[in-house]
């Protein structure tokens, strides 16, 4: 009887061939995608590049357990969050994998399948990539190409003393769901379990956000929150040479994360505001500008946007979070990468 279909048996160029081939799509701006020793493409005369690149490791960022066509999903919505927050629209990307040998075919199927659902929500395809054997873990890494109208591009250097901060969506239930899954959070109710799980596994990418952000020139500074919401924070002070205030009071956090911390005490507070993996928009606005933007979020894009603070001066560029009108110490700031 014939073996199951793996990585071996099929060989690089048919794993190319097989998987990735058919979700490059024809683009006015793509002379030569898939299938040549390098892509060709254009931009607009008007707009300027964007490009941004993420790594996935097995047993680092996902467990091995984890769905390939969740994880493939995941590993471009990364991307798509950057090219989000610097108010750009995403394209195109190129694609690397290692994997073992010994996957099963069925793993690069569902993860090409997880791709090509992706690419078709978000409108990007790949023009190019590569696939490698690994004696270790996967590895997946995506770069993802972008482009914004000249000097458009929303960075994290413009923030300003006296702006207002303001935060996408709810912040911390990325946290909570990583917790659970690394069994220190124990979720009694199954509907904020799933809930928890789904915000860490699939992230939004505010897309649409971001647009609306850039066409309307308010915000002065905006990031996309990964590392977490204080580190995140943290890095629009340092580009900026500013310090920043935000009341806890303010942060939107869930029903179900706000039931987490009823259950567990405010020490998840720590970890919602500092685990990171949000992938929401940070960003500042000059104080009493965006009233409008925010109702224009709301109808427009059905993300909601709260404001949690303002820029201040400071010496050390480092933010603070207050309850009750005094300093938080958290026990981490953010997610550190080594
Ligand atoms: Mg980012």
């Amino acid at each position: 009887m014939e073996g199951a279909k793996t990585l071996a048996s099929l060989g690089e160029f048919g794993l190319i061939r097989e998987l990735f081939t058919p979700l490059g799509r024809k683009d006015e701006l793509v002379d030569q995608g898939i299938g040549d020793d390098a892509a060709v493409f254009s931009i607009p005369r008007t707009q300027q590049l964007l490009t941004t690149t993420d790594t996935l490791l097995e047993g680092i960022h996902f467990n091995s357990d984890m769905d390939p066509f969740l994880l493939a999903r995941k590993a471009l919505r990364v991307n798509l969050a950057d090219i989000a927050a610097m108010g750009g629209l995403p394209k195109w990307y190129l694609l690397s994998i290692a994997v073992p040998p010994n996957k099963p075919l069925e793993w690069l199927e569902e993860f090409g399948r997880g791709l090509k659902e992706a690419g078709e929500q978000y409108d990007v395809f790949p023009i190019g990539g590569d696939t490698v054997g690994s004696k270790g873990p996967v590895v997946i890494t995506i770069t993802l190409f972008g482009i914004v109208g000249e000097d458009r591009a929303m960075k994290r250097s413009g923030a300003q003393v006296g702006d207002k901060i303001f935060v996408s969506g709810t912040i911390g239930d990325s946290a909570l769901g990583l917790s659970q899954r690394l069994g220190s959070l124990q979720v009694r109710s199954r509907e904020d379990l799933v809930y928890l799980k789904h915000r860490h596994q699939l992230p939004e990418p505010r897309l649409a956000l971001g647009a609306l952000l850039q066409e309307s020139s308010l915000p002065h500074a905006c990031i996309d929150v990964s590392d977490g919401l204080v580190a995140d924070l943290g890095h629009i002070c340092a580009a900026s040479g500013v310090g920043a205030e935000i009341d806890v009071a303010k942060i939107p956090f869930s029903e179900a994360a706000k039931r987490q911390v009823a259950d567990h005490g405010e020490a998840l507070l720590g970890i919602m505001l500092t685990g990171g993996e949000d992938y929401e928009l940070l960003f500042t606005v000059a104080p009493g500008m965006a009233e409008q933007l925010v109702a224009d979020a709301a109808e427009k894009t059905g993300v909601m946007v709260t404001e949690i603070g303002q820029v201040v001066k400071s010496d050390d560029h480092k933010p603070v979070v207050l309850k009750d009108g005094e300093a938080m110490s958290l026990s981490g700031q953010g997610w550190t990468h080594f």
